[in-house]
């Protein structure tokens, strides 16, 4: 047996003991025809999760964190003498913007309020007015603060404008349910160990094949992190270009059959209830979230640290930790924050314990319960 941890840091997530045993395996070179096979199974079935037609859209495997899909998309999918667009109201969107930067793409960086939604007619603004905008990215739930945007209409005027639409899943992905198609996707991405639940190292790249093909023509900017040559290469001969990691692949095929055992409603409705049973724990503790709550997408709670000065982040984390739960340090420059988040193999009462835990850790550290803001809101 395996100490059971509860992750709520938003990934790597809380994994069953079924699939951290999934990776011990005998050897077996990735060349071998068996482990070939494997990965084309476990291709499709990441296209099906989004519910994509495998004819008209494939998965691109990359060895990395999730980061590697934002390097990937950008970096390959610019035509040249074309520019990006980042609709930007938060961090991951804000990672997009430098990767921009790092290779020298010429974009335009939208930038909204962390706590706010984007603003359409804005968007669309810049669209009409830069025809040159090949390629409009966003992240579809930002990580940092949990909210939710409005990927579908987004991607519509994308298409309108003629741009490829690349959108940042991997904190939705095998979630909150996605159709590629009608939510207007070209591209999405995400890495095994968020939804999936299963191990880090493997991320993943989902989208348009002839987009993919006529990117042959685009700059090469990147050789390890490019989307035609790794694309290529799988489809030349069923393998990863370099070495796949292979515990890790053994380990998300596990994750996935138990995906497709759960089924995407039953377990979109227990990240629900996990989720709901967060903002009961801490709605008892008179804790204050920072998203209004029907713009959360359902997955983190982004939520602000009392006026308490015996409020210590680090010390709650140290007495949640000794006993088996992990919370997250915020991602919101300028406010102090910290996050609880839905994602895992994890249900309703585990949440319950975990305010139990909570809620013992605040006393112990004599902050006022329920928990004290000076600012009135
Ligand atoms: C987790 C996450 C990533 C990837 O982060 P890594 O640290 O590279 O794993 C990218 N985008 C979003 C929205 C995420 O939640």
């Amino acid at each position: 047996m395996v100490k059971r941890n509860i992750l709520l840091n938003p990934g790597p997530s809380t994994t069953t003991d079924t699939v951290k045993m999934a990776q011990v395996v005998p050897d077996i070179c990735p060349r071998e025809q068996e482990f070939v096979s494997l990965m084309k199974g476990l291709r499709e079935d990441l296209v099906r999760i989004v519910h994509g037609n495998t004819d008209k859209y494939t998965s691109v495997l990359f060895c990395g964190s999730g980061t590697i899909n934002i390097d990937v998309c950008l970096n390959s999918l610019l035509p040249q003498g074309k520019k990006i667009l980042i609709v930007n109201n938060g961090a991951y969107s804000a990672r997009a913007v430098e990767v921009c930067e790092y290779y020298g793409l010429d974009h335009i960086n939208l930038e909204f309020p962390v706590d706010q939604l984007p603003d359409l007619d804005a968007v669309e603004k810049v669209l009409r007015e830069n025809p040159d905008i090949a390629l409009v990215h966003t992240t579809h739930n930002e990580t940092g603060t949990g909210i939710l945007n409005p990927i579908r209409e987004i991607g519509a005027l994308a298409h309108a404008y003629g741009a490829v639409f690349t959108v940042d899943t991997t904190s939705t992905y095998a979630m909150r349910p996605i159709d590629i198609e009608k939510d207007n996707i070209d591209f999405c991405m995400a890495s095994a160990q968020k939804g999936l639940m299963a191990m880090t190292g493997l991320s993943f790249v989902i989208g348009n094949r002839a987009i993919i093909e006529q990117s042959k023509e685009y700059p090469r900017r990147s050789y390890y992190c490019n989307l035609y040559l790794q694309y290529h290469h799988f489809e030349k001969t069923g393998e990863m270009h370099f070495t796949p990691p292979v515990q890790t692949i053994y380990a998300a095929i596990q994750a996935l059959k138990e995906y497709f055992e759960e089924g995407e409603e039953a377990k979109w409705a227990r990240h629900t209830r996990v989720f709901e049973a967060i903002h009961r724990g801490l709605d008892e503790l008179g804790f204050r979230d920072v998203i209004k709550r029907e713009w959360q997408a359902g997955l983190v709670v982004s939520v602000i640290y009392p006026d308490d000065p015996n409020w210590d982040f680090d010390r709650i984390h140290d007495y949640c930790y000794e006993r088996g739960f992990t919370i997250y340090p915020g991602k919101i420059s300028g406010e102090n924050t910290f996050r609880l988040c839905a994602l895992g193999a994890i249900d309703e009462e585990d949440i319950v314990a975990f305010f139990q835990v909570l809620k013992k850790a605040l006393e112990e550290n004599h902050v006022r319960v329920p928990v004290q803001y000076t600012t009135i809101c």
